[in-house]
């Protein structure tokens, strides 16, 4: 599993992935990253400081992602994330929460803000179709209206490459995220160990359709693989 990276491209940062307790929704039913979980405290430190130990500072930019929400980081982890941000300069760090923990977040934001560093919190929205997304991804979030979804969040993750999605709807997903988040991440769906597979006409409608759209859109980060980012099972 790589833990560190380094992005370039939009957005320059760099990216840790950090393991954590575990994810409390664990329902979404395309996911099974949320098994890179440990409640071993001093296990879970002892990773974390490794992957954290790599960061240089270099964009003063850092995004500290963990196999579900941040709320799931040991103490221990988020201190240690605290002290890197300290001796390293980095003044943004963008970290990822369920709609579970929306409401821990102001005093997150205010803690960080307190030491000079500005949270961006992603939400994983998958799509703004909230009937798709309850019924067949079971996501958890109970409210349709992207204006009250991202009341608590900046930035969000749309699900692409899925049965039924078409070039209309995942620019219209698309569309309303850049209109209601600072930033959106589109992830395309690959094979995994879940009932859900990847759609090849969606996905096709995406990468010829859609694609060549937001490719070069400076708010809009597009992964084709899961790894995209430099992190997670490269080997
Ligand atoms: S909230 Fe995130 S980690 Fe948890 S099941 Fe859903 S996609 Fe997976």
């Amino acid at each position: 599993m790589t833990r560190y990276s380094v992005i370039e491209g939009k957005n320059p940062r760099e990216i840790v992935l950090l393991r954590g307790r575990g994810c409390a929704w664990r329902r979404c039913k395309f996911c099974d990253y949320h098994l890179d979980a440990s409640r071993d405290e001093q296990a879970n430190l002892a990773l974390n400081r490794k992957a954290l130990s790599q960061v240089m500072g270099v964009f003063g930019r850092l995004e500290a992602i963990n196999s579900g929400s941040f709320a799931e980081l040991d103490e221990s982890t988020v201190r240690e994330i605290e002290r890197v941000c300290r001796e390293k300069g980095v003044r943004d760090l963008h970290i990822e929460s369920h709609w579970l923990f929306r409401r821990t977040l102001p005093a997150l934001r205010a803690r960080f803000s307190a030491q000079g560093v500005r949270l961006h919190v992603k939400i994983g929205v998958e799509t703004f179709d909230a009937d798709y997304r309850e019924r067949v991804l079971d996501k958890g979030i109970d409210a349709a209206d992207p204006a009250e979804i991202a009341a608590d969040f900046d930035d969000c993750c749309l699900l692409f490459g899925l049965a039924g999605q078409t070039a209309e709807s995942m620019a219209r997903d698309i569309r309303t995220g850049l209109a209601y988040f600072d930033r959106v991440c589109v992830n395309i769906m690959v094979p995994n160990t879940t009932s859900v597979k990847p759609d090849q006409a969606a996905r096709d409608a995406f990468i010829h359709q859609v694609y060549p759209l937001y490719r070069d859109e400076p708010r809009v980060d597009i992964l084709l693989d899961n790894t995209d980012f430099g992190v997670g099972e490269l080997e």
